[in-house]
This record gives C-alpha cells, structure tokens and sequence, in this order.
C-alpha cells in the first residue's frame, strides 16, 4: 500500500512541478526533484528509484552513509542537505554529488582539503538564512558575497549556487518573498562575475512551498513529505 502511495506522490509532484514550471513560462526539466529520503527505510527508497528517482537528499552523515552503502549498485546522486560537522565531511566526501549546505569558511575549507586527498572537485551551494529566523543555519545575505569570494580561492570546491530553507508552511504563498530575495541575491552575486563561481543552481522549496519556489525560480526542489508522508521521529537511535 505504502509502496503505491510513492509512485502516485511521485506522479503527482512531479505533474505539479511541470504545471509550476509553464506557469513560470521556464522549460521543462529546468527543475529537478530531490527526494528527502531522511528517517525513511531503504525499501521506500527503492520504490522511488524505481518510479525514476535519480536524486535522494540526506541530512545526517551516518544515514547517507548507510544507504550509500545498500544502494551502492544504483545509479543515485546523493545530496546532502543537513548541517554538516566538519569532522565529518570525510565520511560522505566520496559519496555526495553535492552539498547544499556549507555555511562557513572553515567547513568549506574542510571540504576542499578531503578534496584535494582524492583529487576531486566538490560541487556546493552556499546555505543562506533568508528569513533570518535565529533558529537556522546559513549566512545571511548580506555575508554570502564574501564567503563566496573566499570560498573561490580554495582548490576543489566548486561554488555552483544558493540554498535556502524557507520557514516551515503550509501556504506557498507566504514564502514567495523569500524566494525572491534568493533569486535576486543570486542573480546580484552572479553579476560580480567572480572567477570560479557558477550562480545556476537555487536549490529552495519543500513540500508545502515547491510550486511557489519553482514560480521564483528554483532548480532544485526538495521534497520529502509530499512524496514518502510523513516522517516519524519517535523511534530514531
Ligand atoms: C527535511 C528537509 C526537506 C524536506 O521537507 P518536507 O517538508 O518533508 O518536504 C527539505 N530540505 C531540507 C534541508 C530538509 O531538511
């Protein structure tokens, strides 16, 4: 029952998605749907990859891991979208095709050197608090242009855009205006012209906010509960 329940999300999202991307007159396929797999077990996961998802979103290191680990023989890109620890940047430095979340230098910093170990570029996206709400992580605004000149100095890392985690909604609409503002620090970024930085990446729009963040302008959309339910943190290790 569950497993039918994800095909048909799967269809669902990804109808609205389409919908969301003419409405915005942007071409189709200019978005690409992550599924937030996080807490979910790997026969869910299986069912979405079968239903033609190619990217899973993790946000805990030994999580991603794991899964990494039971689907190694699958064709996945990995995007690792949680806080992530700078101690723990080796374990998932071979393993993610991208990280949306780097917040500091010095994690940033972390990420090149692991990089550099295994010469391989790095591809991520600069975390932006864009509502400024005290309880999440990433830069503000007004700091992302000079983390990002830093961050473009280091060997191995490859600054490719923006993410943002709007607040929680149910009503897309009320998180349009913060769409907007990532949109538009983006595109003010992407006209300093900084040598080794690419701007065309937002990664914005979960759930309850995907159409709207499409609308505005992602490339990415996150969604976790609108394509496995509802997760269940009672029984967590
Ligand atoms: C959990 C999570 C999501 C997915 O949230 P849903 O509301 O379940 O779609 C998206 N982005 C990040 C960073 C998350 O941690």
């Amino acid at each position: 029952m569950v497993i039918n329940m994800i095909k048909e999300n799967l269809e669902k999202v990804e109808k609205n998605i389409q919908a969301a991307l003419k409405k915005a007159n942007r071409e189709e396929k200019e978005a690409i749907l992550i599924a937030v797999s996080k807490t979910k077990p790997i026969s869910l996961l299986q069912e979405a990859y079968k239903a033609g998802i190619r990217d899973f979103g993790e946000n805990k290191v030994q999580e991603l891991v794991e899964k990494y680990e039971q689907m190694s023989n699958q064709e996945i890109r990995w995007h690792f979208i949680g806080h992530l620890q700078t101690n723990k940047v080796k374990y998932i430095i071979d393993k993610v095709y991208m990280i949306h979340s780097v917040d500091s230098f010095k994690l940033a910093g972390e990420i090149s050197k692991e990089a550099l170990k295994r010469q391989k570029t790095i591809p991520i996206l600069v975390q932006v608090n864009i509502s400024m709400e005290e309880s999440k992580f990433g830069v503000y605004a007004e700091e992302a242009e000079e983390l990002i000149r830093k961050i473009a100095k280091l060997p191995k890392i490859s600054v490719q855009g923006l993410m943002t985690i709007a607040p929680y909604t149910e009503n897309g609409e009320s998180n349009r205006y913060y769409f907007q503002k990532l949109n538009q620090l983006s595109v003010d970024i992407k006209r300093k012209n900084i040598d080794n930085i690419n701007m065309g990446v937002l990664s914005m729009g979960m759930t309850g906010d995907y159409e709207t963040a499409i609308e505005e302008g992602a490339t990415y959309v996150r969604v976790g509960t609108g394509i496995f339910g509802m997760r269940d943190y009672s029984e967590r290790k």
